[in-house]
């Protein structure tokens, strides 16, 4: 984030001036600090979901800041904060001693140590990791761990302050300027957004044909191969389930022509008349066959990224659709992993953590490296692809793309292994 920061949202401490530093940009700097704050803020307190990634990443930025400050303005700026702290006095001090050493690893008894006291609620993290003494509803929190406090307070005030923008937010519904603006922003935020490119389907030698999806479907993210099973289990799925799974269809390269036959031949309980009438129709309007604007005429529809797929439409009871990483519970996200041969528990352990810090593309990517860590090593060592290519996936059709390429190493000339055109 450094570099970023430098170029784009300075922010040097207020003794800077005596180093040098134009009163003027100072004063510049904090406006332009303030007015994106507020402005993310607006824009990242719609949904309880986004209020929780804007914290988490503000509060990324905050804990960058105050850690970067100059010693005597973090020191004015804690006081600042009224917190509730309590220094422990010495009498406590001795007669805790022991126990506050035994439970602050890292402290050695022959130097000055001292400790804060507060409810134990306000530092999980610290009591998670039992780094502190918890007695009578207070953790004993030793000094050096002021950071985390500073930034548990950053994190809790600043969401009071989204719930409280999310409650007057429909008061700018009227507002046809501001509105889409901030809607745009938020939707780049969950996963980044990925654009998907017709060169994105496109796969040497692959042979992408009506017959030959459940053999491709070992190459599916987790999201298609449980549309994929569901379709086999039920010889059907239902509305969003058939949208996603037949724009990803289409993203992988299936012509119009193989996407109807595959849809036709996998619901197997439908007569032909009644698949005519009512799935026909809407395969073909996602290729952009029929219907829609001019726009999307000819085109059709863009296979939906992460981003997409993990934000809009959350599937109901029946449904397959969605991202299985944010949409199952965690038990079964596992059985289902389980089942497509994921048993690391290591893994397993890494995916559950990611997931419950709602880093669910992550998981993804986490299972996605741990397959393919032999081919991923091998296009490392011999150099053939660089880092832009084994970025963090944020589209499903990636996923296929790069696992494809990379299991198929031997068999696709060397130029052709690239992910990038
Ligand atoms: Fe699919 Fe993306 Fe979820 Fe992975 S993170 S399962 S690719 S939606």
């Amino acid at each position: 984030m450094k570099p970023l920061l430098k170029n784009y949202l300075s922010l040097s401490a207020n003794s800077s001036a005596a180093k040098g530093v134009v009163d003027e940009r100072l004063k510049v700097e904090r406006r332009k600090d303030h007015y994106s704050h507020y402005i993310l803020r607006l824009a990242f307190s719609g949904t309880e979901d986004l209020r929780r990634r804007f914290a988490r990443v503000e509060t990324m930025l905050f804990k960058l800041r105050f850690q970067e400050d100059d010693g005597r303005e973090r020191r004015a700026f804690v006081d600042s904060l009224n917190l509730s702290w309590d220094v422990v006095a010495d009498d406590e001090k001795r007669e805790l001693y022991d126990q506050l050493m035994a439970a602050s690893p890292g402290l050695k008894r022959d130097e000055e140590n001292s400790w804060f006291k507060v409810n134990w609620t306000q530092v999980p993290e610290l009591v998670e990791h039992r780094t502190v003494l918890v007695r009578k509803g207070k953790a004993y929190v030793p000094m050096r761990e002021q950071t985390t406090m500073v930034v548990n307070e950053f994190t809790s005030r600043l969401e009071r302050g989204l719930e409280l923008t999310a409650r007057a937010l429909p008061r700018l519904d009227e507002d046809d300027r501001l509105s889409p603006i901030l809607s745009h922003l938020s939707k780049n935020f969950a996963a980044p957004d990925a654009n998907f490119s017709d060169s994105d389907s496109s796969l040497p030698g692959a042979a992408i044909n009506a017959a030959n999806v459940d053999n491709l479907s070992q190459h599916f993210p987790l999201c298609m191969k449980n549309l994929h099973t569901t379709l086999r289990k039920n010889n059907h799925l239902k509305h969003y389930g058939r949208l996603q799974y037949t724009l990803f269809l289409k993203g992988i390269g299936l012509t119009l022509e193989d996407c109807l036959m595959f849809w036709r031949q996998s619901f197997k309980n439908v007569t032909d008349d009644t698949f005519n009438k009512e799935y026909r129709y809407n395969v073909r309007h996602s290729y952009g066959d029929v219907g829609g604007d001019a726009n999307r005429r000819g085109r059709g529809y863009s296979p939906y990224s992460c981003q997409k797929i993990l934000t809009e439409h959350p599937p109901g009871t029946g449904e397959a659709h969605g991202c299985p990483y944010r949409h199952l519970s965690i038990d079964n996200l596992t059985t289902m992993l389980q089942a497509t041969g994921v048993h690391d528990r290591e893994l397993l352990r890494g995916v559950k953590e990611d997931v419950e810090k709602k880093r669910y593309h992550i998981a993804c990517n986490r299972v996605f490296d741990w397959a393919h860590k032999s081919e991923i090593k091998k296009v490392k060592d011999e150099n053939l692809w660089g880092p832009a290519e084994l970025d963090t996936i944020v589209h499903p059709n990636t996923y296929f793309k790069r696992s494809y390429l990379l299991r198929n190493l031997n068999s696709i000339p060397k130029q052709d292994v690239k992910m990038e055109e």
